[in-house]
């Protein structure tokens, strides 16, 4: 059985509210995004490095920008 830690991170990509789910049997870490798809997984060698698993930040998403009057 696996435990896993859930933690509320702001998104490296955008800024918005992410998710950090770590988990203890797979001693990887994953960091997701709902608001734009960022993606990041890292897993702990034997040796204390922390690698990167897998990782996917899209481009940000293009807002209209904030009309200035
Ligand atoms: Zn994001």
């Amino acid at each position: 059985m696996g435990q896993q830690t859930i933690t509320a991170v702001h998104c490296p990509n955008c800024g918005s509210l992410a998710e950090r789910i770590y988990s203890s049997s797979r001693r990887q870490t994953r960091t997701q995004c709902a608001h734009c798809d960022y993606l990041m997984v890292t897993g702990e060698g034997g040796d204390n490095l922390v690698r990167v698993v897998e990782s996917y930040a899209p481009g940000i998403v293009s807002r209209s920008p904030v009309a200035v009057r």
